[in-house]
């Protein structure tokens, strides 16, 4: 299959970008439901800043645009989702080492150990309705060998599917029985996450 190197990863955070910048406003709009109305604004920030730090630093291998880009949302977002984001991206770029080209297999099992340790740092499980319930189904269906495009399905699936679920995690969680009904915001920036994959493929 395809080999992808560091000009795909600059792409996929470049169309990452794009995508909550796009989305900004449902993103928004779905936090203001559950949480604090300012899920749009922390991913368009972090991830510009994300853009624009590659763009004048561009990082020679895929494990270092990923690890440099989760650095970058850790310094400037301050919500819960700049930290496991950034843990998110950090981790899977120590995973992929210092390969020049790594397949898409190989970053299967990389962002496998990103959400691994999302799920750590955060204490979230599958099932809490947060961004957990988009990456968990997302990596899982690239891992099957699902390609992005089945990846970005079974995230957005995912993301739908917290609709009924009862927040455990994250601010929702104050909110108790009152969050069922709506879509976890990060769930949602998540699956934006796997379109961008397929955005930098093609
Ligand atoms: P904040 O809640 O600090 O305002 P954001 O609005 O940017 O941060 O992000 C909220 C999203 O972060 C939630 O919709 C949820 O998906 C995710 N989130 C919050 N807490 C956790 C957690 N402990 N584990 C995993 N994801 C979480
Ligand atoms: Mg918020
Ligand atoms: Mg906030």
């Amino acid at each position: 299959s395809a080999v992808l190197d560091a000009g795909f990863f600059r792409r996929w955070m470049t169309a990452a970008a794009a995508a909550v910048d796009r989305e900004a406003d449902r993103l928004t709009d779905l936090d203001s439901a559950i949480g604090d109305a300012d899920h749009g604004a922390n991913m368009r920030r972090g991830f510009a800043a994300v853009a624009a730090a590659l763009e004048a630093e561009p990082q020679p291998t895929p494990g270092a645009v990923l690890v440099f880009a989760g650095r970058r949302l850790i310094s400037t977002v301050g919500g819960a989702s700049g930290p496991l984001y950034g843990t998110l991206l950090r981790r899977t770029g120590k995973a992929l080492g210092d390969a020049a080209e790594v397949t898409p297999e190989a970053l299967a099992e990389a962002l496998g150990a990103g959400v691994a340790a999302v799920a750590q740092l955060g204490g979230a499980t599958a099932g809490d309705k947060t961004m957990l319930d988009a990456l968990g189904p997302g990596v899982d269906a690239l891992g099957r060998g699902g390609g992005f495009a089945g990846a970005a399905r079974a995230a957005a699936e995912g993301a739908a599917a917290t609709v009924p679920m009862l927040a455990r995690k994250g601010r929702a969680s104050y909110l108790g029985e009152r969050s069922i009904g709506h879509q976890d915001p990060g769930a949602t920036s998540a699956a934006l996450l796997f379109e961008a994959l397929v955005e930098a493929a093609a």
